[in-house]
């Protein structure tokens, strides 16, 4: 802009310093022309007035340098010529200023040489004797002038052109300047040009225009990123190219990079099954795989996100399957473990019942066999009894009330229900402790005892004992089920709260167990946030604690 704007000044002060020469010389030439010719008249009255006189010896006497003076008969031939041989001179009648003068006593003309470069001025006067004199003098053209003055006009014009881009130079920066320091920010606070307001408040209103939408665009981008970073599912999107445009936080860890925007996703997290789902859905198909990193299982899922019929960019989904599918895989076990428990009695029971049914059994059998039909309905019961309180407790056992329990009372209360069985297997039951009181449910701290005492019982030898102890220790209640029989192994004390794991099967099932006692502690003590812990040795006896705090309620 400064460029421009020193070239048009340049430009026009150039074209007016020529114009102003050109029109101050033709003014100048015209001046002087007016003055020349008015001279020119003068002399040929004054030479007029003498010729008429004396004659032509007025003429020859007269010094007349600077002029050419011709006299000129009424018939036109020249009776006299200061410049040139009178009688070899044409005859001057058809002359212009000589008509003028025949007609009207005067007369004036101008011709220009051959070359232009000279002009004669010619003055006519008509004598008394109908004779004409004529006064001529030569005057230089304005060609010649302009010629003549073309070295110092030269130097003027380089003067005028020197100063005019100095001028202009500063004159431009002068201008542009105000423009270079305009605050764009504040629009309306520049107050240099009044020809700028329409522009500076248009700039002011898109301004704020451009700052709501700014600020409405980064709203709703705060808005989408929290929503999407607050999904435990990993979101990335990425373009054709695999280059990934956005990522929440879960995509983020699975792949392990911080700052994942900006890079193609093969690059941080190289694997064939996350290509495979990226270019089947490039070709604009869904795609599914799973893949295992860092020991968790992850399903990726490809969505293609299509614009006019073409693919351009992908969702990827991950999902952690790890749980699930550890989920599936428990529940398949349970189904088939429930099958294989529940297959055992229905045979014996369809067995002995077939038999009796054929007569095949004599009829002092019969009631044996109607008790194993009874004893293992019985198991079959407890199994099913086992199995819902399990799946109750699985769901929350949110139908439960929590209320204020004194795990003493509760101990006294079990070990009592059970002296009878204690008996039978030669076992001695002993309670110890003090009165415990922590919120929890009744019913679910009752069964963890009568598990746990259960257990004791059924796993000791005979001449055992069983000791059962509360404590209570301010912010927390402990209670202890210790026994004198066969123990649990330390490698099996982790599996023995797996649903169906028995240590020694036969003996299980020999005393009508069923293997969901211990699952059924563990997710009792888990409702309670309570810890379980086995130690003892094994053929010596095994020791049950379990700890419930006081203070905390259940985690579910
Ligand atoms: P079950 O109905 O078979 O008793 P549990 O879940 O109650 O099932 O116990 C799982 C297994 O743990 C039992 O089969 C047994 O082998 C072992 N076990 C449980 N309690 C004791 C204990 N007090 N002493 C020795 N082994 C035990």
């Amino acid at each position: 802009m400064t460029k421009r704007i020193f070239k048009s000044i340049c430009l026009v002060s150039m074209s007016i310093f020529l114009l102003g020469a050109a029109i101050f010389m033709g003014i100048l030439y015209e001046y002087f022309t007016d003055l020349q010719t008015e001279q020119l008249r003068t002399q040929t009255s004054l030479a007029a007035q003498g010729v008429a006189k004396i004659g032509k010896a007025y003429l020859q006497n007269l010094d007349a340098d600077k002029c050419r003076i011709s006299w000129i008969s009424q018939s036109g031939d020249v009776l006299f010529d200061s410049a040139s041989d009178e009688s070899k001179m044409e005859n001057h009648l058809e002359r212009e200023e000589i008509k003028e003068a025949l007609k009207n006593g005067e007369g004036e003309s101008s011709r220009y040489s051959s070359t232009l470069m000279e002009r004669s001025l010619y003055c006519a006067r008509l004598l008394p004797d109908g004779s004409v004199l004529r006064l001529s003098i030569s005057q230089n053209t304005l060609l010649t002038l302009c010629l003549g003055m073309l070295q110092p006009l030269c130097v003027v014009f380089a003067a005028a052109l020197i100063l005019s881009l100095i001028f202009a130079s500063k004159l431009a920066k002068k201008i542009v300047k105000p423009l270079n320091e305009l605050d764009l920010d504040n629009p309306l606070e520049n107050e240099e040009y009044e020809e700028l307001s329409p522009l500076l408040r248009r700039i002011d209103a898109q301004q704020r225009q451009i700052c709501m939408q700014r600020d409405e665009l980064f709203r709703k981008q705060k808005e989408f990123e929290t929503v999407v970073s607050g999904i435990p599912v990993g979101i990335v999107l990425l373009n054709r190219g695999g280059v990934i445009l956005s990522c929440n936080k879960a995509a983020a860890s699975v792949m392990g990079a911080d700052s994942a925007a900006g890079k193609n996703i093969l690059s941080i997290c190289r694997r064939p099954e996350i290509n495979e789902a990226i270019e089947s859905s490039l070709k604009g198909s869904f795609c599914e795989k799973i893949a295992e990193i860092n020991g968790a299982r992850y399903k990726f899922s490809a969505n293609p996100v299509t614009i006019d019929g073409t693919v351009s960019g992908i969702v990827l989904l991950i999902t952690d399957i790890t749980e699930k599918e550890h989920a599936e895989q428990l529940r398949r076990e349970f189904t088939a473990n429930v099958s294989h428990e529940l297959k055992t009695p229905l045979q014996t029971i369809s067995g002995s019942a077939e038999l009796i049914m054929n007569g095949i059994v004599k009829a002092g059998d019969i009631k044996e066999f109607a008790n194993g039909i009874y004893s293992e309905s019985r198991r079959m019961i407890n199994l099913i009894d086992d199995i819902i309180k399990l799946s109750h407790l699985d769901e929350g056992a949110y139908d439960m009330k929590r209320e204020d329990t004194d795990l003493y009372s509760l101990a006294c209360e079990t070990v009592k229900s059970l002296s009878l069985e204690a008996q039978k297997a030669g076992v001695s039951t002993e309670l110890t402790g003090e009165s415990a009181v922590i919120n929890g449910i009744p019913r679910l701290l009752s069964g963890i005892i009568y598990n746990l005492c259960d257990n004791a019982i059924k796993y000791n030898k005979t001449g055992g004992n069983v000791t059962v102890s509360v404590k209570d220790s301010g912010n927390s209640a402990t209670l202890t089920v210790s026994d004198t029989g066969i123990g649990i192994p330390p490698e099996e004390r982790e599996r023995v709260f797996e649903r169906f794991y028995r240590v020694d099967k036969s003996r299980s099932k020999e005393i009508g167990g069923t293997g969901l006692g211990l699952s059924i502690v563990k997710h009792a003590a888990m409702l309670h946030n309570a810890s379980v812990k086995i130690d003892g040795e094994p053929g010596k006896g095994t020791t049950f604690t379990v700890v419930f705090p006081k203070s905390g309620k259940a985690a579910f």
